[in-house]
């Protein structure tokens, strides 16, 4: 399988170029050439694979210039530290299936990606002679998750800014107690802005960024995407094979990366096995409004109880417009040049009819999110996350009778005790993988929001 850009710019590139390059030279989101629908027979092939041997078929078709052999062993390494052994199991909560996607080292769903990532950069990097300086700013579940999925590798470094005594204790604990070399806390005397700001400026400054090879793990990767697809495919299979033949997926939205995983399984899987895809959201509500009216425009970001969704321009919705537009990337480019400078983009009815074919959509607010937490646990004994509970909020709005309706969990509540607490009147009981980093030594670097000292720093650490 070859990539193209969503704006037109680059030669078609085989899979190991896009994982390195991230973002595309042209400045548009990579995607591949095209997403093939998948026959009767395979799906009965797939059937009964275990969740690391199904994630190897579904990538072969968009890998190709890696060996079988080699993937199978990327995914197999990957997927071992999960602490269940189904992965991603799925459990009936009030009439609907919430898939659990928090199993991994840092109990949110952006293990399932970046676990698998991480063995792929270190794959490819070696293979090349290559090294490389892994750069992001952080308010929360992305930091750990890229630290858990970059810790210990070969021929990588990590440098991570969060803003200095800002994050929730439950992030700075998993963040700060790895001990591998290769990791960098940075802590800065700032905000997240602060940090997202000094991060944008160290990219920009291409020499430095070419000398010391960075590069970012971002929601932008479509190796992260890839690997998303996977337990969508998965989810279906389950109830497949309980005499369902189509179902309705609810993922809690922010960048829209989740989801558009979903789309492509949507167009992998036959015409209807997944019949809708319910887009929730909590007050940052772009994506909604976009759904409900054709109106994407840039609101301001609202700080919620589900922090990992308050994102108003959700970087991967590039790729649904290619898509939208029927692979135009003249268009996508207008669009994309249109929004920087408005902040706005609106789409006709006859565009609006073709969204709304793809998806629903739900906002949930905070009150609600916190309402439907303790609901589902006075009636159930289960309790969400924050995040999942806007999906669940969404699922149980959007259900139809006779439709199974998967939920996407995307966190264990224990990363979110605040919240919880306020919800059902204590804190959600702390899985091992918490506990037993309490009472650890914190590895962080106290740094000043200034480029030049965090950029004098990285120079001396950098591998
Ligand atoms: C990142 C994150 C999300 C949002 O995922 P997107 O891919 O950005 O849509 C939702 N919930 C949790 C817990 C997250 O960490």
């Amino acid at each position: 399988m070859k990539y193209i850009s969503t704006r037109g710019g680059v030669e078609p590139i085989p899979f190991s170029q896009v994982v390195t390059m991230g973002l595309a030279t042209d400045g548009g989101l990579l995607l591949p050439q095209g997403v093939p629908r998948m026959p009767p027979s395979v799906i009965e092939d797939w059937q009964g694979l275990s969740y690391p041997q199904l994630a190897l078929e579904v990538m072969e078709f968009f890998v190709g210039d890696i060996p079988r052999k080699d993937l199978w062993t990327l995914i197999e390494h990957a997927y071992t530290s999960f602490d269940h052994p189904q992965v991603v199991p799925i459990v009936k909560v009030d009439g609907v299936s919430v898939m659990e996607l928090f199993h991994g080292p840092t109990l949110a769903f952006k293990d399932v990606a970046l676990q698998f990532l991480g063995n792929l950069f270190e794959y490819l990097l070696s293979q090349r002679g290559e090294r490389m300086n892994i750069l992001g700013a952080t308010s929360g579940d992305t930091g750990s998750a890229a630290i858990y999925g970059i810790k210990g590798r070969k021929n990588m470094a990590i440098f991570i800014l969060h803003p200095h005594g800002r994050i929730s204790p439950v992030q700075e604990l998993q963040m700060t107690t790895v001990t591998d070399a290769n990791v960098y806390n940075l802590a800065i005397e700032g905000t997240f802005d602060d940090c997202q700001a000094i991060v944008k400026e160290i990219f920009g400054d291409l020499r430095f960024k070419d000398r010391h090879r960075l590069g970012a793990v971002n929601s932008i990767n479509w190796a992260r995407i890839l690997a998303q697809v996977v337990y969508y495919i998965w989810g279906f299979l389950r109830l497949r094979e309980k005499g369902m033949n189509e179902v309705t997926f609810t993922v809690p939205t922010g960048n829209f990366g989740n989801i558009f995983a979903g789309v492509l399984a949507k167009r992998m899987l036959p015409h209807g096995a997944i019949r809708r895809l319910v887009l929730a959201t909590n007050e940052n509500d772009i994506l909604h409004r976009f759904i409900t009216s054709g109106d994407y425009s840039l609101g301001r970001v609202v700080p919620t109880i589900s922090p990992s969704m308050d994102i108003q321009v959700a970087s991967n919705f590039e790729r649904y417009l290619y898509y939208l537009w029927d692979r135009d990337p003249m268009k996508v480019r207008r669009a994309m040049d249109k929004f920087k400078k408005t902040g706005r983009l609106t789409f006709t009815a006859g565009e609006l009819k073709r969204v709304q074919e793809d998806f629903d959509s739900v906002r949930v607010d905070q009150s609600l999110t916190l309402k439907t937490i303790g609901e589902i646990y006075r009636e159930t004994g289960y309790i969400l996350d924050p995040h999942s509970a806007v999906g669940m909020a969404a699922a149980l709005a959007s259900k139809e009778e006779g439709v199974p309706m998967v939920c996407l969990a995307t966190a264990h509540p224990a990363k979110f005790p605040k919240a919880v607490k306020k919800a059902i009147g204590k804190e959600p009981p702390k899985p091992m993988r918490i506990a037993e980093l309490e009472g650890r030594k914190r590895h962080f670097e106290v740094l000043p929001a200034d480029v030049i000292k965090v950029k004098a720093y990285i120079e001396e650490h950098a591998i």
